[in-house]
């Protein structure tokens, strides 16, 4: 579904991307996996559309979305999820997920609140979507709270959720477990392992937790200074001597 080739991403004379070449399977969940600093979160911005890379190429299905913005790569289905933005955090659960159709396309406040006159024709339907979504990831008992007031592990099913107001083929999640309970984290895992089978989702997945990452992700990809270093199976990965090698030396 994507292949990322030769990507380079400099932030002046330091190469923060250096190289990467990487393919994510249609259907799969991909994990990616690599010490602090290795790169990731840049690799999603670029492939995202959120920073320019400096050379190299992405494609989806075949076609060439380089540095294409995140309003035009929302429209194929290329999604990547992102915090809670502070002017949401006051407005309840539910209505975050009724501003998405028209807040992630235009990418601006500005437009979702422009868009709000067609948001209320469209009210009942999309109330009814998002209390589905929130059926969906078992979160239906916060959907009159204020978003704000979530906890860390609702917040990242909120943001999930968001992805499921839209048609997504593929989902990039930063960091899913971080400061996220043993419990939710559980429920955060089904919720991308249903999405997958049963609506098809590609995911790919940056995490630290390797519990979370051997239980759902297969492959996964390991970057360490800037360029890939190994993929295969979570069993893989843990006996790969380079893998290790990394790890130890950071
Ligand atoms: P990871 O997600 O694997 O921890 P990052 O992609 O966040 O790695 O960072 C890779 C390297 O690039 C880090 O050393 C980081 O300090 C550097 N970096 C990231 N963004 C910028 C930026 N905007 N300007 C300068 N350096 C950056």
């Amino acid at each position: 579904m994507i292949e990322v080739h030769d990507l380079h991403k400099h932030f002046g004379g330091f190469h923060a991307v250096d190289g990467a070449s990487l393919r994510i399977r249609k259907g799969s969940i991909t994990g990616l996996i690599g010490p602090n600093g290795a790169g990731k979160t840049t690799l999603f911005n670029v492939i995202a559309g959120r920073l320019p890379p400096t050379s190299g190429r992405v494609t989806m299905a075949g076609e060439d979305i380089t540095g294409l913005p995140p309003h035009a790569l929302f429209h194929k289905g290329l999604l990547r999820t992102f915090q809670i933005a502070h002017e949401f955090s006051s407005m309840t659960v539910r209505e975050n997920l009724m501003m998405v159709p028209a807040a992630q396309a235009g990418e601006s406040l500005w437009n979702a609140w422009f868009a709000r006159g067609r948001i209320r024709q469209e009210e009942a339907a999309l109330r009814r979507k998002a209390d589905e979504v929130l059926d969906f990831l078992t979160i239906a008992h916060v959907a009159d709270e204020r978003a704000g007031n979530l906890s860390g592990g609702q917040k990242k099913l909120l943001e999930l959720g968001r992805t499921m107001m839209v048609d997504a083929r593929i989902v990039f999640l930063d960091e899913v477990g971080a400061g996220v309970n043993r419990t939710l984290l559980n429920t955060i895992a089904d919720a991308i392992v249903r999405l997958n089978r049963e609506r098809g989702y590609t995911f790919c997945v940056i995490e630290h937790d390797m519990d979370f990452i051997s239980r759902i992700c297969d492959p996964v990809i390991v970057m360490a200074q800037g360029k890939v270093l190994a993929e295969g199976s979570a069993q893989e990965i843990l006996r790969n001597e380079a893998v290790i090698e990394a790890y130890l030396g950071t």
